[in-house]
């Protein structure tokens, strides 16, 4: 894809972001295509995204690592829910063991990118360094694996009487470096994934510590060890314990999923079994009896029921009631009760982004992703050359993100085998007025922001599967032309196609 039309800095392929997706990106592209120039545009200053920014006591994976770690990369360790630290580590030892750190650039914010049909390739605008200087790049291909929420907003909702607060007011987002929680009463305002696994871990740093929800959520426990992935690891190599572990986990956790949609009774009543034993009736009739199905919204997962022996054992107290607002020494609730706090942690959520914050043009004309249609889960109807990386939330990211990169993998090749200069997802007709937000969880910043997300029309290829089973399949063998318009390579003539090595499925 080196074009001698072109100033010679046109890389083949510009990775946005350096957290797990673009990381698996990178290994990926050196992988499988190494004649392919490529770099990473990171705006922070060190790899991770997620794993590197969440500080918070008690962050730790939900989803089992050898499911959330890469196919390629053996996860080593002994237990199979992890800490933030663990995960943020085993992403940098991955760049530096995959010499994908020289292609990471830090610093650098990708801010808009504009496609020229005429120069089959996008400019994007960049700010560089502290100074925020200005620089350009052209690329053939975009590959955004920037997240999908914004790193400077969380969501924070408006409480009344916020500001008349005497004590701490924190986003785990944005946790202090020297908050020192021992001995302070501790409130939790959240039920998701965060709040759960913050309020052991403050109450391990000595806090006393309230979990104030509006409504609860669906918990399960699971063991934080894998008795029959550290067999496996006992007797099989590295590599091949990896793989099958991953398969093991892959279908236990589509099955469990695929339970709860298909039979959410019995699957509440496991659930319910499992907190009862622990909590008995009343507490679980009062915090863990959430209004709706298994997976309408995300079912959290706790490491050997710490949360439930913390509360069990008097470490953490469950408040399911309404905020009226914020008094000086706490938080006044619907009840009238008053929780009085030292420190309120506004496990709040997330404020959804599409394309870290990025603006594209196509020919000038802007481009809203939300009007567009998703293809294969990664492209975007009516925008050429360009891909996105998103993970599962019902299910390891890393799974999903993956299997994306092999897929924009083989589309790369494809496109310097046959000569191609772009390729462009095609809709036939118009993005249906009433398609559904690609995601069909009812998180709460779906509920907030689905708007901004490309819409999916439920048929394939129009379409995001969640679904590791078919994902991984499709990734490495779906028809790279069904809905996808290419155009040869303008500038370079097409008897002087760039030769390529074809795509080896890799071992997943
Ligand atoms: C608290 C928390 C816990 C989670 N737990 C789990 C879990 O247990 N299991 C699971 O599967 N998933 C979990 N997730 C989802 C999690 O986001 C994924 O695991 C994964 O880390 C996402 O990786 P990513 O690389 O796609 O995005 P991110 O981790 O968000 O990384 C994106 C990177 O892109 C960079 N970037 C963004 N915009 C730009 C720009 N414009 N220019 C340049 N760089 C940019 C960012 O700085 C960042 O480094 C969790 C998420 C959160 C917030």
């Amino acid at each position: 894809m080196v074009d001698a039309a072109l100033p010679n800095d046109v890389l083949d392929v510009l990775i946005v972001g350096a957290g797990i997706s673009g990381i698996d990106a990178a290994c990926r592209f050196r992988e499988l295509l190494p004649d392919v120039s490529i770099a990473v545009l990171e705006r922070r200053e060190r790899v991770g995204g997620t794993w590197d920014l969440f500080r918070y006591p008690g962050i730790r994976s939900d989803s089992d690592i050898f499911t959330l770690s890469f196919p390629f990369r053996p996860w080593r360790g002994e237990r199979s829910l992890v800490d933030g630290d663990e995960i943020r580590d085993y992403l940098v030892d991955t760049v530096r063991e995959r010499g994908v750190d020289r292609y990471i650039e830090f610093s650098t914010e990708v801010l808009g990118a504009s496609w020229s049909s005429a120069d089959q390739v996008w400019t994007v605008r960049t700010v560089v360094g502290p100074d925020r200087v200005e620089r350009t790049r052209t690329a053939r291909f975009v590959y955004f694996c920037s997240g999908y929420y914004s790193y400077a907003e969380p969501y924070t909702p408006d409480f009344p009487g916020v500001d008349d607060f005497a004590g701490t007011l924190v986003h785990p987002q944005h946790w202090p470096e020297d908050l020192d929680l021992a001995g302070k009463r501790v409130v939790v305002i959240g039920s998701g994934a965060t709040a759960i696994s913050l309020a052991p871990g403050a109450a391990n740093a000595g806090a006393a510590v309230t979990i104030l929800q509006r409504t609860p959520s669906y918990i399960f426990s699971v063991g934080r060890v894998d008795a029959v992935a550290n067999v496996l690891r006992r007797v099989l190599p590295p590599a091949t314990a990896h793989r099958v572990i991953r398969n093991k986990n892959i279908v236990r956790l589509w099955g469990l999923y695929a339970m709860a949609r298909h039979f959410p009774a019995p699957t509440k009543q496991l659930i319910r079994r499992r907190a009862t034993r622990l909590l008995g009736n009343q507490v679980v009739d009062d915090h863990f009896t959430p209004p709706y199905n298994p997976w309408d919204q995300r079912v959290c997962a706790i490491p050997d029921n710490d949360l439930y022996e913390d509360i069990r054992e008097g470490r953490i107290a469950m408040v399911t009631d309404r905020i009226e607002s914020f008094v000086p020494e706490g938080i006044r609730l619907a009840s009238g009760r008053v929780l009085p706090a030292d420190v309120v942690v506004t496990a709040t959520g997330l404020t959804l982004q599409m394309l870290g914050g990025a603006r594209l043009t196509v020919d000038g004309v802007p481009i809203d992703p939300g009007r567009t249609v998703i293809y294969q889960g990664a492209l975007l109807s009516g925008v050429p050359n360009l891909a996105i990386c998103v993970g599962y939330i019902n299910s390891s990211w890393t799974l999903r993100a993956d299997a994306t990169a092999r897929f924009v993998c083989r589309l790369v090749e494809r496109m310097r085998r046959t000569g191609a200069g772009s390729v462009t997802p095609t809709l036939d007709g118009e993005v249906p007025a009433d398609a559904p937000p690609m995601f069909g969880l009812a998180a709460g910043y779906i509920a907030r922001s689905g708007h901004l997300l490309p819409r999916s029309t439920g048929a394939y290829p129009w379409t995001m599967t969640h679904n590791p089973l078919v994902d991984v399949r499709q990734a490495d063998r779906s028809d790279l032309t069904e809905g996808l318009h290419y155009e040869p390579l303008r500038s370079v003539t097409p008897a002087d196609p760039v030769e390529s090595p074809s795509v080896a499925a890799p071992r997943s």
